[in-house]
């Protein structure tokens, strides 16, 4: 299972943690309540809580929204294939948790180009025994690259639910967010699914502003996109209802028993799942 995992490593060299910057995976890490990160990812955690204090909110009602998304594509579609890419460092229930929950022969790939992710991808490949789960070190900016790779996982004429999930707004229009995407898509069958969630600034313009400047300062580029924006994300996909919405306003009546609720109002992220016709 492996296999792919240590060509990935051999192929990048011993990648290097970095402790003097932060890291959007060990910041994201942070909000959650996580121990993957380190005092300089805490203290922009810190200083983004000064502005807004619904971070850690936004970031589970994100990591919620993966969850309700996957399981409905599961149980839905019968889609079988998962292809998610800016994974981010494990945390319980990984995508493959939930896909495999719903059908055990669910073949997962992930991709995450920090390598931090790759230091903790033992965690993500515990799949079932009739499933598959695999992890490439690869950059999101690469799609022809991942798509190389993943192929040999993935069948690419059958659908694959491809989720992109708090990953595009460390990708700047000018570094190819939306040919990213573009590339990707084409490459998947028809009955394919793109499941998306970015951030906004349009329910909290000023906090989001101040945020991307703090992100900025740290060395971190980020960008919101408008609801139109995001839309331009879905070109040639039928976006499934109720639309491109806050993560916490997509299917909340998906709620797994037991599961957290995401609490009242907005958060700062859209989410939305298209559909290849
Ligand atoms: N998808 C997870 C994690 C989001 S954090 C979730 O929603 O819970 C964003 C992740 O994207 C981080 O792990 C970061 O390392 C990764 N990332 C950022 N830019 C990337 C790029 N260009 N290529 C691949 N991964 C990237």
């Amino acid at each position: 299972q492996t296999a792919m995992n240590r060509t990935a490593t051999a192929r990048t060299g011993p990648s290097r943690i970095d402790t003097t910057r932060p890291h959007p995976a060990r910041v994201y890490d942070w909000f959650l309540g996580g121990k993957d990160n380190y005092p300089v990812d805490e203290e922009l955690g810190r200083q983004i809580m000064a502005i807004e204090t619904g971070a850690p909110r936004a970031a589970h009602a994100n990591r919620r929204f993966m969850q309700r998304a996957t399981r409905r594509l599961a149980r839905k579609t019968g889609i079988r294939q998962f292809l998610d890419i800016g994974t981010g460092i494990p945390t319980e229930p990984n995508l493959h948790q939930i896909a495999q929950s719903v059908a055990p022969d669910a073949r997962v790939v992930y991709v995450d180009n920090d390598p931090i992710v790759l230091a903790h991808a033992e965690a993500l490949l515990h799949g079932t025994p009739e499933g598959v789960t695999e992890y490439l070190q690869a950059d999101a900016r690469d799609p022809r690259g991942i798509l190389e790779q993943a192929r040999r996982v993935l069948d690419f004429d059958r659908p694959i639910a491809l989720s992109l999930i708090a990953l595009l707004h460390f990708v700047a229009d000018e570094d190819g967010a939306y040919e990213l995407v573009d590339a990707l898509v084409e490459a998947l069958a028809p009955g394919s699914c793109l499941v998306l969630s970015a951030m906004t600034a349009d329910f909290e313009p000023e906090h989001v502003r101040r945020g991307i400047a703090t992100y900025a300062a740290g060395g971190v580029t980020l960008v919101a996109r408008s609801q139109a924006e995001m839309g331009g994300f879905f070109k040639g996909l039928e976006v499934m209802e109720p639309g491109i919405v806050s993560v916490a306003d997509w299917h909340p009546e998906l709620t797994a028993e037991g599961e957290k609720p995401d609490g009242q109002g907005p958060v700062s992220l859209y989410g939305a799942v298209g559909l290849k016709p």
